[in-house]
């Protein structure tokens, strides 16, 4: 099985291709060993780290961004997204704060400060 794909690693986006045969994986195309390992990953075990915003209760049309603290794997997306959509908080709340925790092995963390 051949599959092509795009490292998303960094943004020089490596076009890779992945040869998969039995349990030999083979990748060309890329420019570094993190395009190597990013394409592994992809054929083996996809992650995302999942960013989005929760609603602050306590100010009027505020929302605080926020994401995974540890990449989740890809297919619990939008569990994850659900998550996120169903929760509020109220004020303060600072950089790093969990804001759901343990969802499918991580924390749902704020990446901004609403005093
Ligand atoms: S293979 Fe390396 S250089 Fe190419 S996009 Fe991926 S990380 Fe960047």
């Amino acid at each position: 099985m051949t599959k092509e794909m795009t490292c998303i690693i960094c943004p020089r986006g490596c076009a890779l291709k992945v040869e998969v045969d039995g349990g030999k994986i083979t990748v060309t195309g890329n420019s570094c060993k993190k395009g190597f390992q990013y394409a592994l990953e992809e054929c083996t075990n996809p992650t995302r780290t999942v960013t989005s915003s929760v609603r602050v209760e306590n100010r009027e049309d505020t929302m605080v961004s926020v994401k995974t603290a540890k990449p989740i794997p890809k297919e619990k997306i939008f569990e994850v997204m659900q998550k996120i959509r169903e929760k509020s908080v109220c004020a303060p709340v600072r950089i790093g704060d969990v804001i759901i925790k343990d969802v499918f092995g991580t924390d749902i963390i704020a990446t901004k400060n609403i005093i």
